[in-house]
C-alpha cells in the first residue's frame, strides 16, 4: 500500500516544522521503486527510513553494505514498531565517497514512545550508488 505523503516528511536539517510534507511519489518512491538513485547520503537516509515504515526489506538490503547487513533482516521482527517521524540533524560530506547523517527517528512499541538518535556512515558501492555502512547510537 502506497502512502500519499512521504513518511520521511522531507526530512532535512533545513526543513521547518511548518513545511508541507512532500508526496511519496515525488520523494522516496523514486528510489524505493528503482526509478532513480539517491544523489547523496541524506536522500538515501530518508528513503531507508521510508522503507522501514512501509516494510520494504529488499530495498533495505539493497542499500546496506554487504559486510554489515544483518542476514536475518526481517520485517516481521519490526511488526510491533510504529514509526512516527524522522528528523535529520546533520548531513556531513567527508569526501567523495564518505558522508555522515545524524538523525532522530521516533517510534512506538506497545504504546511506548522511543527515540533512536544515531550518527550513520554511508559510502558508495562499486556502481557509485550510496549505501549504508553502520551507525553510532547516541542515546543508548
Ligand atoms: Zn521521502
Amino acid at each position: 500500500m502506497k502512502p500519499v505523503d512521504c513518511p520521511c516528511g522531507g526530512a532535512s536539517p533545513k526543513r521547518r516544522a511548518s513545511d508541507k510534507p512532500p508526496r511519496y511519489d515525488d520523494c522516496c518512491a523514486r528510489f524505493i521503486e528503482g526509478r532513480a538513485y539517491p544523489s547523496n547520503a541524506m536522500e538515501l537516509m530518508c528513503s531507508r527510513y521510508t522503507a522501514y515504515v512501509i516494510g520494504d526489506m529488499p530495498y533495505l538490503c539493497a542499500t546496506w553494505a554487504k559486510q554489515t547487513c544483518p542476514l536475518d533482516l526481517d520485517a516481521s521482527a519490526d511488526a510491533d514498531t510504529r514509526w512516527l517521524g524522522l528528523d535529520i540533524k546533520r548531513h556531513t560530506v567527508i569526501d567523495d565517497d564518505r558522508e555522515e547523517v545524524e538523525f532522530v527517528a521516533r517510534y512506538k512499541v506497545d504504546g511506548h514512545a522511543h527515540r533512536l538518535h544515531e550518527a550513520s556512515r554511508f559510502t558508495r558501492d562499486m556502481n557509485r550508488h550510496w549505501i549504508y555502512i553502520d551507525g553510532e547510537i547516541k542515546n543508548k
